[in-house]
């Protein structure tokens, strides 16, 4: 009988070891995509990206004589309904380890093993699963030195090659149209000024890793921190979708490493930052949605979405050029340089105390490469509410930080144009991306910071140390 492969974040025909079981198996293989509970419910950024992966994983597939089928509805009924509908006997997907995944996931296995499929997980999300690394007394880690210590000499095995051909059914079940779905709606800026700095789907997500390999890896340890630099792999967009695997990224990071590169051992670290992020949201679901250390429940954190001083934040007006430069790099792009997230998170959290829920909000409304335990992991982490995070009174001082980081200024004249009499098109491009409801114009006078750095650093402390926890 037919096997359907339930396609989520796993957008690629490379290292896919369920997919790959699956043409082993002697029976027709039904790649399905479900716009189902998970998966749908994302915001604008990432929904509009989700979906250009799925169309680039349907050519991928197109080309190996097989197909995506699309279906959108919760994923259990859907997936019975298929089954029943094509007579399928097993139903394989890839793990997902955030707690709304696993839900789903659980409650479809039940189901489908009710209706007497069978319902089967495999790895590939992860390099290493969430349960196979322990610390020496037998529990989770929640410091990550340690935990990178544990993984650092162990062997993810090797990836698999991408199936020649996938077998196909002599019908295929009806599909919907992508186009259908409508999934650049919700973007409230035009989807088009994005567009040009994506790269999407897995045999690009290939060349920007050989890019990366060839080029880069070797000054990352320095480069990854220079603002006006691509000294990054960028490779958190395609990993966010499954479009190349993190073991295929972790074995090109080892053969550096052995060929004597000197950043790549850097840049395996923070491959490994994201096994942690995925470890902490697996042992401690809470990751996502409450502060992880419960202590921070008693701060004093502002919410009010409708505040001026969030919406300065959010627009890129908060009169701190650094991080209005990191805002609109992220309106623009869907992106944010790492440094660049630390800092406008600090500022947020700290200098405005807003919870660090309304930024983690925000970046999952606007980023490309949002990723759900990776962005709870750094929103917690930069407000002090986090496992293994930076001490809140450790506040990053933006202008110091810019003069470290944007030596020569280039990242905030790159993306503030009242900053220049003739500023750059990316600084231009802002002013096309946003709501028309925000009246900003790029000869507009730069504004007033919301709050004094000096006098926002010390409310923050003032309430860390007065705080009753
Ligand atoms: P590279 O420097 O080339 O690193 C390679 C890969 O390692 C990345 O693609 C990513 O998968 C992983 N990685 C690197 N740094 C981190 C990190 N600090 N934590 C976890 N994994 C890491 N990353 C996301 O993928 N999605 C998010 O939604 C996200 N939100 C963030 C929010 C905040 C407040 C902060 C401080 C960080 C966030 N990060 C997030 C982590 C990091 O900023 C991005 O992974 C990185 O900037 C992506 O660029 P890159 O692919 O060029 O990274």
């Amino acid at each position: 009988s037919p096997l359907i492969l339930w396609f989520r974040r796993d957008l690629r025909l490379g290292d896919h070891p369920a997919l790959a079981e699956a043409c082993k198996a002697d029976r027709p293989v039904i790649p399905v995509f479900i716009l189902d509970e998970v998966e749908g419910a994302r915001r604008a950024a990432p929904l509009w990206r989700l979906g250009l992966s799925v169309e680039a994983h349907g050519r991928a597939l197109a080309d190996r004589g097989s197909r995506l089928i699309l279906r959108r509805g919760e994923a259990l009924p859907t997936l019975r309904a298929l089954a029943r509908e094509i007579g399928a006997g097993a139903v394989w997907w890839t793990r997902h380890y955030e707690p709304q995944s696993i839900a789903r996931d659980e409650a479809v296995k039940a189901g489908l093993r009710d209706d007497g499929v069978e319902a089967k997980s495999f790895p590939g999300h992860v390099l290493f699963e969430p349960w196979t690394v322990e610390t020496k007394t037998g529990g989770p880690y929640k410091v990550y030195t340690p935990f990178w210590r544990a993984v650092r000499g162990r062997d993810p095995g090797s990836p698999y090659p991408a199936p020649g051909t996938i077998p196909a059914p002599s019908d295929w079940p009806k599909s919907d149209d992508l186009a259908d779905w409508r999934l650049a709606a919700p973007m409230n800026r035009g989807a088009g000024i994005v567009a040009p700095h994506l790269v999407v789907g897995e045999s690009a997500a290939s060349h920007r890793l050989g890019d990366f390999a060839a080029h880069r890896i070797a000054d990352y340890a320095d480069a990854r921190n220079d603002l006006a630099d691509q000294g990054t792999s960028g490779l958190s967009e395609n990993l966010t979708y499954g479009e190349i695997s993190i073991r295929t990224v972790w074995h090109s990071g080892q053969r550096a490493r052995e060929e004597g590169k000197a950043g790549a051992e850097t840049f395996l670290k923070e491959l490994v930052w994201r096994d942690f992020a995925y470890h902490l949201c697996f042992h401690t679901p809470r990751l996502t949605s409450a502060n992880w250390r419960e202590e921070w429940d008693a701060f004093p954190w502002k919410d009010d979405e409708g505040a001026s001083e969030i919406h300065a934040w959010k627009r890129g007006r908060t009169g701190i050029e650094v991080v209005d430069a990191a805002m609109r790099e992220l309106f623009v792009t869907g992106r944010m340089h790492n440094r660049a997230r630390m800092i406008v998170a600090s500022f947020l959290t700290k200098h405005l105390m807003t919870h660090w829920k309304v930024g983690l909000n925000w970046f999952e409304e606007c980023l490309v490469d949002w990723d759900p335990a990776n962005n709870a992991l750094g929103w917690q982490w930069s407000a002090g509410s986090g496992p293994d995070a930076t001490p809140f009174f450790r506040v990053f001082n933006p202008d110091t930080q810019a003069e470290k980081f944007d030596l020569k200024g280039e990242y905030r004249k790159r993306w503030l144009a009242e900053l220049s009499e003739d500023p750059p098109d990316t600084a231009l491009a802002y002013f096309d991306a946003i709501p028309r409801a925000w009246k900003m114009a790029p000869d507009d006078a730069y504004p007033e910071p919301v709050v004094g750095l000096d006098e926002g650093r010390r409310r923050a402390l003032d309430a860390y140390e007065g705080r009753s926890f």
